[in-house]
């Protein structure tokens, strides 16, 4: 054995299979530590009074580690939890019962990244060795067939160099039995939404699913989805859907937490196409995968610049910074069907379709103008799926200050709704009190008579607000 006590710190890899830190240390140490650290700063304020992680998302993790803890404890050990900064208080607690190494997973951004290095160097200081290991994405970064400065800006060149040169690695088995020492430790019980100032967020009765972090349903999922209910032969077809619990994967919540390996999905995409059907379908679900791939080596590529306003193009900064238009967007309350059901789903729910996502955001980028990071900075308070390369990313696509040469993102909201709820059962489901407008009007109720609303029951101002903008463009 190359080390006698090795403390794994899990982060954004809540799971016991296809676990680099775990598998090497298993491998490499007598007695194995696995830790995980609630850090503070991670549920603080941030700007708009947002809280950094909302009550959803809390919840999801909780959940998500409380699991681990059982799947660990399944094989013979156990999870340590603390509550402070990692840099401090796992160094700390590491010279405190003479671990000699801190395994953990690699991050791209520049918080988690600075936390990284400061427990780098706090480590070594002490003489605590530690080891990082790269495991968020279906390529690892080393089979690239480039060289990360030269990841192409352009997501169709990634995706074809990678599906040409580049190469998926095997999934790593779970250690079976993990050796624990015989021993207690001071830790904390596991914290609840009440230690960060959250409220239990209340029961939806219309969510497309109900969502419960953790390996153990991520799994399921994945069990349901592809084997049970056989959709993934489906999924191309499906996929731009807005009701029900399969018309997409819903994986995202359990990738952003690394409840699931993205390898471990591909494995079982390949397993499915021997065993069931080979489709455009089967494939879409890995070039979906890429996308997150894609995102991610962006965002370690440009560094920062993700998160600033003129993005990575070094657009000029023409945004609005307007809070009541603002809140209007981020209650549902434009008084546009469209964009109003979406966002009460994802403020009841935590989640949001792809469709919606592109939808509100362009329609909060392009038909108000607002700065994008304030859309961007409200999922990563909301989305329990959020991840922070995927959501920035895709926000800078959508800003147009990315790196898509398609020049206009904007999207005709009308048109989208025409396209994707045309007999408006999105609406109906999320907004009932318009539910008894028939057929598609239930999206342009601003284009009824008065008269007519009353027969419905409704007054726009009153039991819905008026349209805050009407494009032309979108009739
Ligand atoms: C403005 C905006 C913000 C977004 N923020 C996030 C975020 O914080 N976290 C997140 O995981 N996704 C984000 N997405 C991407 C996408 O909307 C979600 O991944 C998807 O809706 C999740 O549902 P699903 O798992 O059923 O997806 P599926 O359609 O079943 O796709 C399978 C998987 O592929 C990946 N994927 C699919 N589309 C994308 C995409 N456009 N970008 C990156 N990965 C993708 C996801 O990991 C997803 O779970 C965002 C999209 C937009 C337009």
């Amino acid at each position: 054995m190359m080390f006698k006590r090795v403390i794994v710190w899990f982060r954004n890899d809540l799971r016991v299979h296809d676990h680099a830190p775990l598998f090497n240390a298993a491998q490499k140490a007598e007695e194995v530590i696995p830790v995980y650290c609630f850090d503070p700063r991670s549920f603080s304020k941030v700007e708009l009074a947002l809280e950094k992680t909302g009550n959803h998302r809390a919840k999801f993790l909780l959940e998500a580690v409380d699991n681990l803890r059982k799947n660990l404890r399944d094989r013979g050990a156990d999870l340590l939890l603390f509550l402070g900064k990692p840099e401090e208080i796992l160094v700390d607690f590491a010279a405190k019962i003479q671990a000699d190494a801190i395994f953990f997973s690699e991050e791209v951004t520049s918080e988690e990244k600075k936390v990284e290095s400061k427990l780098e160097q706090q480590s070594w200081k002490l003489g605590i060795k530690t080891s990082s290991y790269w495991q968020s994405t279906l390529f690892h970064i080393l089979d690239l067939p480039f060289p990360l400065s030269q990841t192409p800006e352009v997501f169709t060149q990634f995706r074809k160099e990678c599906e040409k040169f580049g190469k998926i690695q095997k999934t790593l088995p779970c250690p079976t039995k993990i050796p624990f020492p015989n021993e207690t430790f001071d830790t904390i019980e596991l914290p609840n939404l009440s230690t960060f100032g959250l409220k239990e967020p209340l029961k939806s009765t219309r969510a497309v699913l109900e969502f419960i972090g953790g390996e153990t349903e991520g799994l399921d999922r994945l069990q349901a989805y592809f084997w049970d209910s056989d959709r993934l032969k489906v999924y191309k077809e499906t996929r731009n859907g807005l009701l029900g619990s399969d018309y997409s994967s819903k994986f995202s919540p359990w990738l952003a937490l690394g409840c699931l390996s993205p390898r471990f999905i591909y494995e079982e995409v390949k397993r499915y196409e021997q065993e069931r059907t080979k489709n455009q379908s089967t494939y879409w679900l890995i070039f979906e995968l890429i996308w997150r791939d894609y995102f991610r080596f962006i965002a370690k590529k440009h560094g920062n610049k993700i998160f600033k306003v003129q993005g990575i193009k070094n657009n000029e900064d023409n945004w609005i910074r307007n809070e009541s238009l603002f809140w209007k967007w981020a209650h549902g309350e434009t008084g546009i069907p469209f964009i109003d059901a979406n966002m009460r789903e994802l403020n009841e729910t935590g989640f949001m379709s792809n469709r919606g996502r592109q939808n509100v955001a362009s329609f909060l980028v392009n038909d108000l103008n607002l700065d994008w990071r304030w859309g961007a900075m409200y999922f990563e308070s909301m989305l329990i799926d959020y991840d922070v390369c995927s959501n920035w990313g895709n926000w800078m696509y959508v800003a147009g200050v990315g790196n898509d040469p398609r020049e206009n993102r904007y999207f005709n909201i009308l048109r989208q709704a025409q396209n994707y709820d045309k007999k408006g059962d999105y609406i109906r489901h999320w907004i009932p009190e318009l539910a008894a407008i028939p057929g598609f009007d239930i999206h342009q109720p601003f284009e009824l008579s008065t008269a007519n609303l009353k027969t419905f029951g409704i007054s726009l101002g009153s039991t819905y607000p008026h349209p805050m903008v009407k494009f032309k463009a979108w009739v």
